[in-house]
Order: structure tokens, then C-alpha cells, then sequence
């Protein structure tokens, strides 16, 4: 941006927060320093890659609207001044993808959080309401929410925009299996409203970071609730664990989340009696109805099983140590050490001491999944390049794999440019995340 070019958003950004403090009061639009540095960051700090590249922008403003159509009005204001919009949840996104890289305004949806209706199969809420509240009103209804994911304090609105699966996803699959029943979304468009959209509609909109419109209120499915167990068991070697891991996913009724880990692995966690020290350990959250048979397939792979608890608190901890988390409570045991790789597919459990070996010190940490299995690499960080190169050895070995450490949309790049073209002509929603002359860029997951 040139001088006169800087000079013109700055003083379109003070005019857009007079409007703002007009639209949302005084506690709605911020230019402090220090909300617009928090407002900024998110949970990037996972890829060294990205670590390395930070600080990648800061907002100008952030925005704090209190409904959907709180939001819809900001959008509005944000587009007639020219001024470029970030969408923000919770910030916990690690792909540096809520990161305002163009600087202009953060959309924080914390407060927009109303639950709106929970019916029979569905729930309607603010794209701000966490995944935990929609869980929790939900089981107050004898229901329960299909997926979440570990982040479970992020919003439904940063979930569906930037996340991929979670707890439930064993059975449910990833966000793109008809999760969301419908949207409001907003336009980039200077007279922005709430556009309703239904099932397939809903599609596009999803996991392309708002680039192609802000979501500001949804209604997702809703299953019967089930009576939940927390499961811990541990292995003398992660092989043993291993070797289990595809006959959980096929375990009926489907538990809502598997997960295991190495020792060193383990040993990172949270203490906990369940996770004994230097031991394979694998966390399960059970239907009490498979209890027994999982019992019996971890003692015939010669593990124990260590505890079964009762409780959401539970089942929401060990959701809490599942996916990306191990690898950021490893990050934290072992300093400026690790970095991961998303991983998938048979050959994480048939091939596993050639897949260690694609990274010095690599170490798996697996979720079952119907079908094939899922997980992280981690791995000793030597290079940008040299996180690249290990792509290359996975493909031979038959596993998928999914790059987190770039902030470019990745999923259907084409078709949300080709939306992005229509819904934001001026290309001001979350600029630098979307390469509107597509590319691909380096995911076979
Ligand atoms: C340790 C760790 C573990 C994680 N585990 C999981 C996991 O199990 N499963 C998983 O899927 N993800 C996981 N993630 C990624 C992330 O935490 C989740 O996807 C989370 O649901 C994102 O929600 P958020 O509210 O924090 O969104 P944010 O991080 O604030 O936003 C995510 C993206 O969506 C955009 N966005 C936010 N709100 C909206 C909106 N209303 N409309 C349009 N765009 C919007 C943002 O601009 C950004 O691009 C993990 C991340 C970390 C650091």
C-alpha cells in the first residue's frame, strides 16, 4: 500500500468507527492498541512455520456486534467506507487464517452468542454461541450436538468457517456431511443483509475462512443424546494401541471419539490417573452400551483398561486431549521443538515405523475414524523445507496428508473464488487468505 493509499483507510477506519459507535454503542468498536493486538492473533502459534512469520498484521478496529443482524449492519458500514474485514470466533484457528492480514476491521463474534431454538433435531444459534453451550442446551433437550472440536470453547460460526471435524466425527464424518441445516450469511455488499440459506446451499460457505461471506447465525443437526463413558486404557507399546484402533471405530454403537498416543506423547498430557506415566495410553469416549466389548479388545491386545467415568466433565477432558491438543501440550514439554503434519489413512497403523521415520523424532498421535484413520505427526523442526519435503515420503507411503502451516483456503479454492466474485466484489472479506486465480497448495488429505 502507498502513502496516499494508507493515509485514505485511515481515515476511512475513523470514520467507519463514529458509524460503528453509532450502530453498536460505545462498548461495540474498539481502537484501543491493546484489544486490536488481542484481536489479531490466533492459534498459529502451533506451526513454526507461521511462528516464525509473526506478527502478520493487526486490525485497526475490532467490532463486538451482539446479534446476527448486528452483524449484517457491520458488514454493511465496513463495506461502504473500503475498509477490509476480518471474521474472528474465538481465535483459536491454527492456520494463522483469522490472522487480519490486510489490517482494517476484526468482526469478533464472542458477543453475538444467543441461542436462538433448540427443536426436535436442530439447534439455531448466534455465530458466536461456543460449542459448549450448544452442547449443553442441547442435552438439556435429551439431544446432543453431532460433532465438536478439542478447541470445544471456540464458536460455531469459527468452527464451521475454519475447522474439519471432531468429537462425533467417527460416526458424523467431517463438517461437509450435511452438519449444518442452514445459515444466515452476509454479503460483502454495501446494503449487507441476512441471507438465509438451506442444506446444500449452506456448502459453500463452509471451512473457506469467510471468504466468501460471514455466517452469522446457524442452525445445525441435532441426534438423540446418549449415556457417554470415559474410557482410558494403556498399552506397554503404542503397536498394541495401534492395533485396536480400527476395531473402536467399528465398535457399535459408534464411540464419539478415539484417540491414542505414545508414551512420550502421553507423558505431555494433562496428569491424569487414567494416563500412567511411560505408557501407550488410548482415551475413548463410549456408548456404556460398548463398554464390555471394548474392554475385552484392549485386554486381548494386552493392555488394562484404567478407568470408565461417568460425567460430561469426562468426556468433554478427554475431547480436550484429542486432536491437535497432544501436539500442543508436547509443544509446551518441549519448547521451540516439534511441529506436526495432518495425517491420514491405513498406513498410519500398517506402516507406522516407516511413517515415524518421514521426521526425525516422529511421533504419531491417531483418532479412529470410519473407514480410515486420522492423526498428527509430529516431528523435530528443522525447516520450512524440510516439512515439505517429508510430503513427498508420505505420498509413497499411502498417506494422506494436509499442510497447516499456510493460511491460503484449501478446500475447493476454485469454487469459493468463484462465489467470492460474486458475494464480495471489492474483496474485502479476510484479504490474503484467498487466492482469487486459485492454486493448489499442497493438501491430499
Ligand atoms: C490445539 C488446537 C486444537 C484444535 N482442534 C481442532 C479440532 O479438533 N477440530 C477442528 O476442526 N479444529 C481444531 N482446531 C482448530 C480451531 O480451534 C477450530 O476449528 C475452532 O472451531 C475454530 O473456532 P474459533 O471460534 O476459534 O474460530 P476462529 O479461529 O476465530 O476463526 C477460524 C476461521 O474462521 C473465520 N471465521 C470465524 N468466525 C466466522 C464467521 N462467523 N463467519 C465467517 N468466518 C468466520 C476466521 O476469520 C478464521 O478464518 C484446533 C486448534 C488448536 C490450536
Amino acid at each position: 500500500m502507498n502513502d496516499t493509499a494508507t493515509a485514505s483507510l485511515a481515515s476511512e477506519v475513523a470514520a467507519l468507527e463514529a458509524e460503528l459507535r453509532a450502530l453498536l454503542g460505545e462498548r461495540g468498536v474498539t481502537s484501543d492498541l491493546a484489544a486490536r493486538e488481542k484481536a489479531s492473533i490466533d492459534g498459529s502459534h502451533l506451526s513454526p512455520v507461521i511462528r516464525s512469520k509473526l506478527p502478520l498484521g493487526l486490525a485497526d478496529l475490532v467490532a463486538y456486534p451482539a446479534t446476527a443482524e448486528e452483524i449484517a449492519l457491520t458488514v454493511g458500514a465496513a463495506v461502504r467506507h473500503g475498509v477490509p474485514i476480518t471474521p474472528r470466533g474465538k481465535g483459536t484457528g491454527n492456520y494463522g487464517q483469522g490472522i487480519p492480514m490486510h489490517g482494517g476491521l476484526v468482526l469478533d463474534m464472542s458477543r453475538a452468542r444467543t441461542i436462538v431454538e433448540v427443536g426436535d433435531g436442530f439447534i439455531t444459534a448466534d455465530a458466536g454461541a461456543t460449542m459448549v453451550a450448544l452442547e449443553q442446551a442441547a442435552n438439556k433437550t435429551g439431544q446432543q450436538i453431532l460433532m465438536y472440536p478439542s478447541t470445544a470453547q471456540s464458536t460455531i460460526g469459527g468452527f464451521l468457517s475454519g475447522g474439519s471435524g471432531g468429537t462425533g466425527s467417527i460416526k458424523h464424518g467431517m463438517l461437509h456431511t450435511g452438519f449444518a441445516l442452514a445459515l444466515d450469511v452476509v454479503h460483502a455488499v454495501p446494503d449487507a443483509q441476512l441471507i438465509h440459506l438451506e442444506g446444500e446451499a449452506t456448502e459453500p460457505y463452509i471451512h473457506n475462512y469467510g471468504t466468501a461471506g460471514i455466517i452469522a447465525r446457524v442452525t445445525v443437526k441435532l441426534e438423540p443424546l446418549q449415556d457417554w463413558r470415559g474410557f482410558f486404557a494403556s498399552f506397554d507399546d503404542f503397536g498394541q494401541a495401534l492395533s485396536v484402533i480400527r476395531e473402536f471405530a467399528e465398535l457399535e454403537p459408534t464411540p464419539r471419539l478415539v484417540s491414542a498416543d505414545l508414551p512420550t506423547l502421553a507423558n505431555a498430557l494433562p496428569s491424569d490417573p487414567g494416563i500412567p506415566a511411560d505408557r501407550a495410553s488410548l482415551r475413548a469416549i463410549l456408548d456404556i452400551a460398548s463398554v464390555e466389548a471394548a474392554t475385552a479388545l484392549v485386554e486381548a491386545a494386552g493392555g488394562r483398561v484404567e478407568d470408565v467415568r461417568d460425567g460430561a466433565q469426562t468426556t468433554m477432558k478427554i475431547s480436550m486431549i484429542s486432536y491437535n491438543h497432544p501436539i500442543e501440550w508436547l509443544q509446551k514439554a518441549y519448547p521451540d521443538t516439534y511441529f506436526h503434519v495432518e495425517v491420514s489413512g491405513d498406513a498410519l497403523v500398517e506402516r507406522i515405523d516407516e511413517v515415524h521415520a518421514v521426521y526425525p523424532g516422529g511421533m504419531l498421535h491417531i483418532e479412529a475414524q470410519r473407514g480410515r484413520p486420522i492423526g498428527m505427526i509430529a516431528g523435530v523442526y528443522e525447516s520450512e523445507e524440510q516439512v515439505y519435503a517429508g510430503f513427498e515420503r508420505l505420498a509413497e507411503l499411502g498417506v494422506g496428508y494436509h499442510n497447516p502451516h499456510q493460511w491460503f483456503v484449501d478446500y475447493q479454492p476454485e469454487r469459493t473464488a468463484a462465489l467470492a466474485e460474486q458475494t464480495d466484489p471489492a474483496g474485502l472479506l479476510n484479504p490474503g487468505k484467498l487466492k482469487r486465480a486459485a492454486v493448489a497448495t499442497g493438501s491430499q488429505l
